[in-house]
């Protein structure tokens, strides 16, 4: 059975006090259980501070973006080697708002992706439609495309540490959800993707989540579809209580 992975992502919000009070609370409060993960998605001037204060804990630490080059002349730029160093183990790749605002394209993503298992980083990676490909019904393929371009070159092994985030973006950040049903539907299409580019026991251990306005109140039903396998969280995972009830769902 593959585990539920709640991350919450903060984006560009909190300042250091309210980052470091939201891990000491959530370390402590964490549910114990082997059926999930918990991972915080912090802005990059607190990863350091959060990866000691959750260091023992099964609270994750991951960063929202990075470069694909290890070093070198890339101003205001953060690399993969940099993340490693501190102890950050997770990293949030092609979030469609980086996609919009700050020109992220596949090809980036997919650089993105190798550099992260070059380094011991597991990618968590983004894909989603726009409201008008929903309308004129290009989600499988635009969302396939997107799964494929990303994972391309990589290992089978390194596909099954993938976690793909299907965030539908009519749904991030509007209160309005993917009905179960239709986010399953397209989970099971990636799953279906990554089946036709690895194995199918490679498809099987591949982690899918959900994301756009999940909260405490919609988190259990997306949870018991077949191919949603977690949520990366925006809103909801702002305050400890809320994300913690978000984890809690998914023991
Ligand atoms: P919301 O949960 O605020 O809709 O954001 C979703 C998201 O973009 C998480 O990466």
């Amino acid at each position: 059975m593959r585990k539920k992975v709640i991350a919450g992502n903060w984006k560009m919000n909190k300042v250091l006090s309210e980052a470091n009070g939201f891990v000491e609370e959530v370390v402590i409060k964490v549910p114990k259980s082997d059926n999930v993960e918990a991972i915080v998605c912090a802005p990059f001037p607190y990863l350091a501070s959060l990866v000691e204060k959750s260091k023992g804990s099964d609270v994750k630490i991951s960063a929202q973006n990075m470069h694909f080059e290890d070093n070198g002349a890339f101003t205001g730029e953060v690399s993969p080697v940099m993340l490693k160093d501190i102890g950050v183990t997770h990293v949030v790749l092609g979030h469609s708002e980086r996609r919009e605002y700050f020109a992220e394209t596949d090809e980036t993503v997919n650089k993105k992706t190798h550099a992260a298992f070059n380094h011991g980083l597991t990618p968590i990676v983004c894909v989603g439609e726009t409201l008008e490909q929903r309308e004129a019904n290009e989600t499988m393929n635009h969302v396939g495309d997107q799964v494929k371009n990303a994972l391309e070159g990589l290992s089978n092994e390194q596909v099954a540490e993938t976690i793909i985030a299907y965030e539908p973006i009519w749904a991030i950040g509007t209160g309005k959800t993917a009905s179960s049903e239709d986010a399953n539907e397209v989970c099971s299409h990636i799953r279906n993707v990554v089946k036709e580019v690895s194995t199918v026991e490679t498809a099987e251990k591949v982690v899918i989540q959900y994301g756009g306005s999940v909260k405490p109140a919609n988190i259990e039903e997306l949870l018991t579809q077949s191919d949603i396998d977690g949520a990366l969280v925006g809103g909801a995972s702002l305050e400890a209580e809320s994300f913690l009830q978000l984890v809690e769902a998914g023991t």
